[in-house]
């Protein structure tokens, strides 16, 4: 069944997308079967889970954090994981950097963008962005990579809204890259859409899909 969703998600994703396989509240049978196929990049949003689950699976999955982070939480992941999506304070990144030098490590990460009409989203707007790169805090932070950024639509099924919010990110990634990133080429990841919605993400120019649901089923939590 998963094995078969995969496939077909797949076949729809052009070759420069990479998919995060959405595996929260779901059991490690279920994601080992994704992994069987060859998935080997799977996102969490809670830290005990994704720690939980990088103890006791493989350890040749790449493991990203999209969910909200608390700062006091970071340090139980700073030892493994690949990329933190959902950067949305400077209190946050502060954290990050100083348990990713702890451990020796580079910390991948995006900032996250507030695009959606929803207050309960999380994010920067780009004032909070431009005002975070220029500060002389951000160029202490040397165990950080920004990588890209991240967004979450609004949950509609008005289409021309979400492409509109979408297309918002992009141009934010394009402003960001052209300003601050010219010369770091690792700067090129745009995290949108998810089950619902990464067909119109992709049109929209996203790399980076994040989807659950439509590999592993609905979640009952
Ligand atoms: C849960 C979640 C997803 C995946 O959602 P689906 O609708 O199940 O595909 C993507 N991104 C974030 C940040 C999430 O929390």
């Amino acid at each position: 069944m998963i094995r078969e969703r995969l496939k077909e998600i797949k076949s729809k994703l052009p070759e420069e997308v990479q998919l995060v396989a959405v595996s929260k509240t779901k059991p490690n049978e279920l994601l080992l079967e994704a992994y069987e196929v060859g998935q080997r990049l799977f996102g969490e949003n809670k830290v005990q889970e994704l720690v939980a689950k990088w103890e006791t699976l493989p350890k040749d999955i790449e493991w990203h954090m999209i969910g909200h982070l608390q700062s006091n939480k970071v340090k139980y992941i700073a030892p493994f994981v690949n990329l933190i999506h959902g950067v949305d304070s400077f209190k946050l990144l502060k954290e990050i950097n100083k348990q990713a030098k702890k451990n020796e490590r580079t910390q991948k990460v995006l900032l996250q963008f507030h695009i959606a009409q929803e207050e309960s989203k999380f994010g920067f707007d780009m004032e909070d962005v431009q005002d975070l790169l220029t500060s002389d805090d951000f160029l202490t932070f040397e165990n950080i990579e920004i990588v890209g950024v991240m967004g979450m639509a609004t949950f509609t099924s008005n289409t021309e809204q979400i492409q509109d919010e979408f297309r918002t990110l992009h141009n934010y990634f394009q402003v960001l890259k052209s300003h601050y990133f010219k010369f770091q080429p690792t700067f090129e990841v745009i995290s949108m859409g998810m089950s619902g919605d990464y067909e119109i993400a992709i049109e929209e120019g996203s790399n980076m899909v994040r989807i659950g649901s439509s590999i592993f089923g609905e979640r009952n939590l």
